[in-house]
């Protein structure tokens, strides 16, 4: 399986890291291994001081395809969940400074946390679905899926452009404002409405 990553979906995220508004999505990819295991905490790689949380909705594929039309594209997932896209910010500007790849401040070992997945039928629409993220019990990202610059129907249409989808498949869908550091002893506690679908202890 593969994870595809979207990037500056939400406009308040993309002001607050002072990026541009991109004309079409900003993609990138994630290894199977980079997924944190179930029950593990999350370490802290050495190579980085400033490791931020990005929360984010998760689309699940659930049927392969390749150039899905936004029509049709409901029909590729019934499920929704939640997860985080940690990104060793450090890093990563200096990277993006080169103009180079961001996979050594993305992909890591451990970088993407899968919560559980909720039927998709739990939602009235999936694009107006609450979501946030606590950080010791203090609500530190809170969000809406209909804030997104592209939905998730179209962010389907666009990707399987370039990648098929294939079942198991996850697609990260961008994260809003609030990205901040995470700190040893940390608890992150993900919400999808108000249901608790993970929640992981960083070391
Ligand atoms: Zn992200």
């Amino acid at each position: 399986m593969k994870i595809i990553c979207v990037g500056r979906n939400y406009a308040a995220h993309i002001e607050e890291l002072q990026n541009e508004r991109p004309e079409h999505p900003v993609l990138f990819l994630k290894p199977d291994t980079s997924i944190l295991l179930k029950k593990q905490p999350f370490f802290i790689p050495d190579f980085s001081e400033a490791v931020h949380h990005e929360v984010e909705v998760l689309v699940k594929i659930k049927k392969i395809g390749k150039h899905i039309d936004r029509k049709f594209a409901h029909k590729y997932y019934d499920e929704i969940g939640l997860g985080i896209d940690f990104t060793a910010r450090d890093l990563q500007s200096q990277l993006k400074e080169k103009g180079l790849p961001w996979e050594k401040a993305k992909a890591f070992d451990g970088a993407a946390v899968v919560g559980k997945f909720l039927p998709k039928k739990t939602f009235e629409s999936v694009d107006n679905i609450n979501f946030h993220l606590e950080k010791n019990n203090e609500t530190v990202q809170q969000a809406n899926t209909a804030l997104m610059l592209w939905k998730i129907d179209e962010l389907i249409e666009y990707i399987s452009k370039y990648f098929t989808l294939k079942i198991g498949d996850i697609i990260f869908t961008g994260t809003p404002a609030g990205v901040a550091k995470v700190n040893p002893n940390d608890i992150l506690t993900g919400y999808l409405n108000d249901t608790q679908v993970f929640s992981i202890k960083v070391k």
